[in-house]
């Protein structure tokens, strides 16, 4: 089957268009057959194309919304100088997937998309209002450009996640508040770490029971996550993605008072502050630079920049302390895995975070560490490491194309 697999977000759609079905999945000879990214949708929109195994095509073109944006995408797929593998016209896609943000606690698993589920995911829009309205118009757009003949899936953030122990998941503010409101930890990112406990299984030749490992995925969002006999058991981010890690833009952990006592001190109201830390905290605001940890990496490097450093260091210190809070919670980990923009890039920054660590049995290999980036996978720990550490390059969009097939073929199943 071709599956196109679209994640949209406020402004943008990414897509991938993925040859999989049941064989394939089994022989893991799934095949990407093309790509595109469209950024700045509602005004002139930064365009960028690619078919496997040709060059990238980048174009500057209007697009109103997301409806537009999806209808551009299904013309150049079709259109007979594009020349897809085995696409020709619009009945060569067999199904879409859809990365949705928040499933809250309706949504546990890949689901095939009905009316009902179009309303669960409306439903949840109030834990996820930047997020699930994108998500939805491209649900919409999808069925309205292929017709409601070509069946469309829904594979949540928040899915990989539900099996957390209510230990995890409930903050400690009064119980009512979870009845009533649903206020609890559901943490994202799943389909990255659910992957990467696939991958870790894979690449060990174990069962999906036997994976017990802490996952990293560090990109401009950032996560940890704790994977107990093949399930999350917890993660950092929370009822929304603002917890946890300190991320490009975001602060992750901070005490709450702070948002009354800015409100007292600034005049801020709620908009402001929570504008601000989702918009202008995190590596962004502790540096005053930039959100993004090469340029950091780099500024610190040649200028010795001080504010740079600090972030970095925050940075890492905060990843740390994650990994060892989850050893405890775990009694121990079988291994720790980078994945996302900078974990799997970024050996200077593994390095930063796995030092000092070695008396709890992580001891990193640095040549093994300063040649695993762009894109490679595997160990990078010495042998005599306790505790193993992998980089895994994540794969959302492939685990979507293949949960979107096992829906189809009414065979779902958790990972
Ligand atoms: P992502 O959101 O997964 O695309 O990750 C984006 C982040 O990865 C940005 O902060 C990038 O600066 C960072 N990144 C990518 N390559 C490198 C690198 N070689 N060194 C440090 N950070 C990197």
């Amino acid at each position: 089957m071709n599956i196109l697999v679209i994640n949209c977000g406020s402004s943008s759609v990414k897509f991938q268009i993925i040859r999989t079905d049941l064989e394939l999945i089994e022989k893991n000879e799934d095949r990407r057959l093309a790509s595109g990214y469209l950024e700045r949708i509602g005004s002139q929109s930064l365009i960028t194309l690619q078919v496997e195994g040709q060059p990238k095509i980048k174009q500057a073109v209007p697009i109103r919304d997301h409806r537009a944006a999806l209808d551009y995408i299904l013309r150049w797929i079709v259109s007979p100088e594009t020349k897809i593998n085995g696409i020709s016209s619009l009945a060569d896609i067999h199904a879409v997937g859809h990365r949705v943000v928040h499933g809250a606690e309706k949504f546990t698993m890949s689901t095939l998309i009905n009316d009902e589920v179009i309303e669960g995911i409306e439903d949840c829009i109030d834990l996820a209002p930047l997020h699930n309205p994108a998500n939805l118009k491209g649900i919409l757009a999808a069925r309205e450009l292929l017709g409601p003949g070509v069946p469309q899936v829904a594979v949540f953030d928040t899915a990989f996640h539900s099996t957390m122990p209510e230990t995890s998941y409930l903050y400690a503010i009064p119980y009512q508040l979870y009845r009533r409101h649903k206020i609890r930890r559901y943490g994202f990112h799943g389909t990255s770490h659910r992957y990467i406990a696939y991958r870790y299984r894979q690449l060990n030749g174990i069962e999906r029971e036997q994976v017990n490992i802490i996952s990293l995925h560090l990109g401009n969002g950032c996560s940890a996550c704790a994977i107990q006999n093949g399930e999350s058991i917890d993660t950092s981010m929370g009822l929304t993605p603002l917890e946890g890690l300190v991320m490009g833009t975001r602060g992750g952990d901070m005490d709450p008072s702070i948002i009354e006592f800015l409100h007292h001190k600034e005049g801020m109201t709620l908009n402001e502050i929570d504008a601000m830390l989702n918009k202008q905290s995190g590596l962004l605001g502790l540096s005053g630079l930039t959100n993004d940890m090469r340029d950091l990496v780099a500024e610190e490097t040649e200028h010795n920049d001080r504010r740079a450093r600090l972030a970095i260091d925050i940075f890492c210190r905060r990843v740390k302390k994650y990994i060892g809070a989850y050893i405890a919670i775990m009694a121990g980990t079988d291994a720790i895995a980078f994945a996302g923009g900078i974990g799997e890039n970024s050996a200077e920054i593994r390095k930063r975070i796995c030092v000092g660590l070695e008396t709890l049995g992580i001891i990193l290999d640095e040549k093994l560490n300063s040649t695993t980036v762009g894109g490679k996978e595997g160990l990078i720990s010495k042998p005599e490491s306790k505790i193993k550490v992998f980089v895994i390059p994540t794969n959302e969009e492939l685990l979507i194309a293949r949960d979107t097939v096992r829906c189809v073929k009414n065979v779902p199943r958790r990972w």
